[in-house]
C-alpha cells in the first residue's frame, strides 16, 4: 500500500511516519528525497517560485517508480513523509497558482495513494514545536504560509475521499493509534483484509 502523511511543518509527520512504517514493516520515504533535485532544494536558502515548482516536481518524479510499486499492492508498502498534497497546499501560497492546477500537475506524474493522512494541529501548536527545536527556521516556516497551507489541507480533506484527517494535537501514542487505525481501515476498504 502507498500511504502518505502530510500537514504543516511541526505537526508531527516525521514522528508518525517513523512509527507507522515500523509497525507496518513498510519502507519509509521522504519528500524532499535525496535526489539531485532534492539536494538543490535543501541547498537553496530561499528558492524562487519557479525553482520550487521545477525542483519539487522533478524530485517527486524520481520517486514515481517506487510509488508505483506500492500503489494498490498487497505486499509492497511505503509510508511517505509528505506527498504531492504538500505541493498543493504550499506552492499555491501567494503564487498565482491554484491548488487545483498543482494537484492536476502532480497527479499526472504520481500513482494513486491508497491513503493520505492529513495530520492537523493548530498553527500556533506547530510554531511552538518548531521553536522548541532551537534550530534556524526554514523559508516556509512562517505563520502566513502555514495558515494558508492548513486551510488548503482542510479543504482537500473535505473534497477527497482518500484523505483522512487525524488530530495531531494530542500525545504521540494517541495520535499513532489513530494513524494505525486509518491505515487498517484503508486496507480493509481496498482489499477486504489487513495486508500488513
Ligand atoms: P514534522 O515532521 O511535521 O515537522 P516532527 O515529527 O519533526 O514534525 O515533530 C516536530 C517536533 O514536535 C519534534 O520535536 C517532535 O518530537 C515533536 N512532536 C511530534 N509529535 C508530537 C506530539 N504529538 N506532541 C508533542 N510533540 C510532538
Amino acid at each position: 500500500m502507498l500511504i502518505s502523511i502530510d500537514g504543516i511543518d511541526g505537526c508531527g509527520k516525521s514522528t508518525q511516519v517513523g512509527l507507522l512504517s515500523g509497525v507496518l514493516g513498510a519502507r519509509r520515504i521522504q519528500e524532499i528525497s535525496p535526489s539531485r533535485w532534492g539536494k538543490r532544494l535543501r541547498a537553496t536558502a530561499n528558492p524562487s517560485l519557479a525553482q520550487q515548482l521545477a525542483w519539487f516536481t522533478a524530485d517527486r518524479a524520481t520517486l514515481a517508480e517506487s510509488l508505483e510499486e506500492a500503489s494498490g499492492s498487497e505486499t509492497v508498502h511505503i509510508v511517505s513523509d509528505r506527498s504531492y498534497l504538500s505541493a498543493v497546499a504550499y506552492q499555491s501560497y501567494d503564487s498565482g497558482l491554484t491548488p487545483s492546477f498543482l494537484e492536476e500537475l502532480n497527479r499526472s506524474i504520481v500513482p494513486e495513494y491508497d491513503l493520505q493522512i492529513f495530520l492537523h494541529v493548530p498553527v500556533t501548536t506547530a510554531l511552538v514545536r518548531i521553536e522548541a527545536r532551537g534550530e534556524a527556521k526554514d523559508w516556509c516556516e512562517h505563520p502566513g504560509l502555514l495558515t494558508w497551507a492548513d486551510r488548503v489541507f482542510e479543504t482537500w480533506v473535505s473534497m477527497r475521499d482518500f484523505i483522512e484527517q487525524v488530530d495531531g494535537a494530542r500525545g504521540i501514542d494517541e495520535v499513532a493509534a489513530d494513524v494505525r487505525d486509518a491505515a487498517c481501515a484503508a486496507s480493509l476498504r481496498r482489499f477486504g483484509r489487513i495486508v500488513f
